[in-house]
């Protein structure tokens, strides 16, 4: 079973970033609010996290980190609508085959912390201290498959890929607070309480959202930062994108999402594109955090459960909704072409 989870850590986990995006999906999965992702060596001599969600009990902690274990698709409909981040159950187990892997975890209900080891191969399970929450350590990715470890980068780039992951997660996620050390330094601290008002406000998020945005274009490109805000049937377009005469050539700035989830897609990206050609006749890069949402059926989000790729039921129709939505915002003079 061993080399089976190693196979798949081959298909999950191709970077320490691919470590941190699968733990904190299921911290965000666990309901936390605080997560702290500490990093030594851009993540490949150590990644822990450390959330305040749901915890595990004890006596589910070998659950958790068996293969096809996952708590998350209980119905086929859970499947066709992918609600939750997590895919399939696979994760943990990949990433504990190959990799020293500690997992220290209490419910609310537990009068102690729970925390499963695996030593040369095999589990062990003992009581030990720590707070509600849980807490992840992977130490010395792909130690046991020095094939693989081979082929990650400096520890510059792979730090890199993983603050990437903390980034557009912070983005997607307003009502969590997200702080990330490396080298133990804090680097990026995407605090909630930061923003004035409780986050109960309905104002809140919004600020918080514009806060996260700030923090990641930066305050010189903000205030070139057009809001987007376009709704037909059930398509709804949300978010900010940079003034065309703001645009740059930097094209690191790109976020979209999909119901929640970040995405890389040609679909989206051409239209972006097509927008600002249509507004500036030039090609120059927009810089976006833009979130669309669509009925989860119209959209398959389990192309690949590690990459960034959705595939659309009507592609056609998301690609002019977003052009058209993007021209609205971009104050194009041009009436709108006939379809
Ligand atoms: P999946 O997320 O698809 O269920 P994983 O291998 O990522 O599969 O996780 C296995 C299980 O471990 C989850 O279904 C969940 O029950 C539990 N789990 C993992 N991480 C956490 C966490 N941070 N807090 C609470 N439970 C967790
Ligand atoms: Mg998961």
């Amino acid at each position: 079973d061993t080399l089976i989870s190693q196979i798949a850590a081959g298909e999950v986990v191709e970077r320490p970033a691919s470590v941190v995006k699968e733990l904190l999906e299921n911290a965000l999965d666990a309901g936390a609010t605080q997560i702290q992702i500490k990093l030594d060596g851009g993540g490949i001599s150590r990644i822990a996290l450390t959330d305040n969600g749901c915890g595990i009990a004890e006596e589910q902690l070998p659950l958790a980190v068996a293969r096809h274990a996952t708590s998350k698709i209980k119905t086929l409909e859970d499947l066709e609508a992918v609600a939750s981040l997590g895919f399939r159950g696979e994760a943990l187990a990949a990433i504990a085959s190959v990799s020293q892997f500690t997992l220290t975890s209490r419910p609310a209900s537990a009068s102690h912390a729970g925390q499963i080891t695996n030593l040369a191969g095999a589990w062990q399970i003992q009581p030990a201290a720590g707070a509600v929450g849980t807490t992840i350590q992977v130490q010395e990715l792909y130690y046991n498959t020095p094939a693989r470890r081979k082929f990650l980068k400096s520890e510059q780039t792979e730090y890199g890929h993983c603050r990437d992951v903390v980034e557009r997660l912070a983005l997607a996620h307003p009502q969590v607070s997200f702080m990330l050390m490396h080298n133990g330094k804090v680097t990026a601290h995407f605090n909630q309480a930061a923003a004035t008002g409780s986050a109960a406000e309905p104002n809140a998020h919004e600020q918080i959202r514009a806060q996260r945005i700030r923090h990641v274009v930066g305050d010189e490109l903000m205030p070139h930062m057009l809001p987007v805000a376009v709704q037909a049937h059930d398509l709804a377009l949300t978010g900010y994108v940079v003034h065309p005469t703001a645009a740059r050539a930097r094209a690191d700035l790109q976020f979209f999402y999909v119901n929640g989830r970040f995405v890389r897609d040609k679909v989206l990206t051409h239209a972006v594109r097509a927008a600002y050609q249509d507004v500036l006749h030039g090609d120059r890069q927009a810089a976006y955090v833009l979130h669309l949402s669509l009925d989860p059926r119209g959209v398959d989000v389990n192309v690949h459960p590690a990459k960034t790729e959705v595939r659309f039921r009507d592609s056609r129709s998301i690609h002019q909704f977003v052009f058209h939505a993007l021209q609205q915002a971009l104050g194009a003079t041009k009436p709108q072409a006939p379809e």
